[in-house]
């Protein structure tokens, strides 16, 4: 039998697509002939390696299951040794040697970490997002891992929900950009090369409108919204071939996620024709019963398959009930096999039958793992990560002949820089911190450290030291922010300011200095409130958790090096109580004044403005761009017509640099109402000093388009549009949709 499978695998590569679908499709049709209910349905179950201290162990149970046929793919296994023996025991020890699935969560870097995956969509470069994952896939691919459980590509609109770290931010058009990147570059362009890995997006969906931002909480939104802000993202994921979903935990509208027919049969399945597996989170199908909607495991079992699930990820709730329920007539057996035909068209894709190892071995990982280009590729990502919050008097970039107070408790760290989600990361000994970082370019004898407080705890003893460094250097540079755990899964919090002490470090630090220059460096894993550090310092630098190299990308920043280019990808608030705010909100109808005389009744706090701090798409520069000459091709765009929208942008300062150019319309009036403002289009350009460029963008009906809670239309009609530096302006121009 192993033979069987094995030899009459020989796709040639000069064989069409449809040919070779065709031919997978009949491997498996003889492959699941020869498969009991009992086997199809261990096809469907995935466990986990399980953790200690000392990394991922296998349990008996899961290698008795696994010999047993009753496992089709492992995750929390991430080293050659581990793998290889897994595999060893699938392919040699069952009775049809069906090769296993290794998943892993390689969500920002595998080995060399990038900057978690909000400082990334901070670039909005697609094309390094893109590089990124292929490195991460290079490096996972090679321990023996499949398959990524990410992009997370849940829009995040709430800086409460620990989660909003992971994904892209709060917008639909750049969320669904990256989307594509991830996929594209962890997917490559052929599944079957052994440096491949299979992505899955997740979490379907509605994950990040959480209520009051608490992670796993009640979803509770209209179709409008889901169609036109939560689902696009998906869809584009789709639209780039996307093997694998993952369900969300939440439930959407009072259905949970994990038996969510609507969403996964109804959307995903029939109407976008997604032909990839659908995989449960951890243990969803048994949390069917706390969310009261199945009585008990074996319900939720049949809810899950009957919803469209294909694969159960730790529930143990297939292996467990799901013959029985086919054998009661309670579940048909039919969407057993399509769920196994599912998997194992997946696992021919990935070239599994061919070298179930897929070339994976310790001398390709030595070879792999931190290649000195994949390090200088994080410290780039790192560098165009970072976005430049705020930049008085020029006080960055940072002059090498000075001296430097270097304060704070992240200004040495190695720990929290690689961020979340990065087990197999180095934290310790390969991450390199800013105070390493800035050591590249200024004399060790220039810089005093003081680490001034804790992340956490309400101990000040160490302002003292602080104090005297920073009023015995020229330029005080603070490294402030969050633990890196504060932040990802199960870690909202209710507060967004920095946290413990560090605050009224630096309040302390500038009264004692009231006319030195400070700059805040931060990492942090979500929109903060800094109304106050905005206040107490000259410059801040938003580098969120800057990865493996991140100390290196940061200083060539603050030294220069590189001219910042990051743009906010989300919000950030003057204060929680805004929350949640975003930039292409609905209007309220109430317009504020002068329009509206009645003053007393407009949308408004009374203790705040009603905009945010920062505003989504805003990041300086050391240089100014200056934007002229907007012009359209046209007045009207007729429906099968595109309309160019150009405009020249000039470099008017003292550095070269990048500018991200973003395209915004508004479409006036709608048979649902429509947002104030929707980013459309982005180009990232680079422009000397003193040079211009003329930047187009091609608009047609289909980037207009939106759910009309009926269907996805476009109407006739004003439109207004711009191409601007952030969103934060005033239309004045307008387009007809005729
Ligand atoms: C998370 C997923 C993750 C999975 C596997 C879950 O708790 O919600 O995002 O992929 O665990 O680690």
């Amino acid at each position: 039998l192993l033979l069987l499978f094995f030899s009459c695998n020989t796709t040639k590569k000069s064989e069409s697509k449809v040919e070779i679908a065709t031919s997978f499709d009949a491997k498996v049709d003889s492959l699941m002939s020869l498969m009991t209910l009992q086997e199809k349905i261990g096809q469907t179950v995935m466990y986990s390696g399980g953790w200690t201290v000392t990394g991922p162990v296998i349990s008996s149970h899961n290698k008795k299951y696994i010999k047993e046929g009753n496992v089709g793919a492992m995750l929390n296994v991430y080293s050659v040794k581990g793998t290889r023996d897994l595999q060893k025991m699938a392919i040699e020890e069952t009775r049809l040697g069906i090769p296993l699935l290794f998943g892993y969560d390689v969500i920002h870097g595998f080995k060399t970490i990038f900057p978690i995956n909000l400082g990334l969509a901070a670039s909005w470069d697609l094309e390094d997002i893109e590089k990124g994952s292929r490195i991460a896939a290079e490096e996972a691919s090679a321990v023996g891992i499949h398959w990524t459980f990410a992009p997370m590509v849940d829009i995040g609109r709430d800086p409460r929900w620990g989660r909003i770290s992971e994904g892209a931010g709060e917008d639909v058009y750049l969320g669904s950009e990256i989307a594509k990147a991830y996929v594209k570059g962890f997917q490559g362009d052929d599944l079957s090369k052994h440096n491949t890995i299979i992505a899955c997006a997740k979490h379907f969906v509605g994950y990040g409108a959480a209520q009051a931002g608490r992670d796993y909480h009640t979803v509770n939104m209209g179709e409008d919204e889901l169609r036109n802000v939560y689902l696009p993202p998906f869809k584009a994921t789709v639209d780039a071939g996307v093997e694998t979903f993952m369900t969300a935990f939440n439930e959407l509208n009072g259905v949970p996620a994990t038996g969510n027919r609507f969403i996964f049969r109804d959307v995903l399945r029939d109407e976008w024709g997604f032909n990839g597996f659908v995989v449960t989170d951890y243990t969803a199908i048994n949390e069917l019963v706390p969310h009261g909607f199945a009585k008990n495991e074996k319900e939720a079992t049949k809810i899950a398959m009957d919803a469209g699930i294909d694969m159960d990820m730790m529930s143990d709730a297939n292996r467990l009930y799901l013959e029985e329920l086919v054998n009661e007539g309670q579940v048909d057996v039919a969407l057993i096999n399509d769920a196994c035909r599912r998997i194992l068209l997946t696992k021919y894709k990935l070239g599994l039958f061919e070298d179930p190892y897929r070339y994976c071995n310790e001398q390709r990982e030595k070879e792999v793992i931190y290649k000195p280009e994949f390090l200088e590729a994080a410290r780039k990502s790192a560098a165009m990560s970072s976005v430049l919050l705020k930049n008085e008097d020029k006080a960055l970039p940072l002059d090498n002949n000075q001296t430097i107070a270097l304060i704070g408790p992240l200004a040495k760290d190695k720990e929290n820089i690689i961020g979340n989600w990065a087990a197999a990361g180095d934290r310790k000994d390969k991450a390199i911190s800013v105070y390493q970082g800035i050591k590249e370019y200024v004399n060790e004898t220039k810089i005093t450290y003081a680490k001034g407080c804790e992340i956490e705890g309400d101990d000040d003893s160490g302002f003292r030291a602080a104090i005297k460094a920073a009023k015995n250097a020229d330029k005080i540079l603070m490294v402030l922010g969050e633990d890196y755990d504060m932040s990802g899964e199960a870690a909202s919090r209710t507060n967004i300011k920095l946290p413990g002490r560090q605050t009224d470090l630096i309040k302390a630090i500038r009264q004692a200095v009231p006319n030195k220059k400070i700059t805040l460096v931060l990492m942090n894993g979500r929109p903060l409130d800094l109304s106050e550090e905005v206040a107490l310092t000259d410059a801040i630098l938003e580098t969120w958790y800057p990865g493996t190299s991140g100390g290196l990308g940061i200083a060539d920043v603050l030294f220069g090096s590189y001219n910042p280019s990051g743009k906010l990808p989300v919000t950030f608030p003057r204060t929680l109580g805004q929350v949640p705010i975003y930039y292409n909100m609905k209007n309220t109808g109430r317009p504020i004044p002068p329009n509206n005389p009645k003053e007393d009744y407009k949308s408004n706090y009374l203790d705040v403005p009603n905009t945010p701090l920062f505003p989504f798409g805003h990041g300086l520069s050391y240089t100014n761009f200056e934007y002229s000459d907007f012009k359209l091709s046209a007045n009207t765009l007729g429906f099968s017509d595109t309309l160019t929208a150009y405009a020249t942008i000039t470099n008017t300062g003292d550095y070269d640099g990048y500018e991200v150019v973003q395209l915004y319309v508004h479409d006036k009036v709608g048979s649902i109402t429509r947002p104030v403002k929707e980013l459309k289009g982005f180009k990232k350009v680079f422009l000397k000093k003193g040079e211009s460029h003329t930047v187009s963008f091609d608009l047609t009906v289909e980037d207009l388009k939106f759910y009309n809670n009926e269907i996805f239309t476009v109407e006739p009609g004003e439109f207004e549009i711009a191409i601007e530096g952030s969103s934060d302006f005033d239309f004045e121009h307008i387009f007809t949709l005729e």
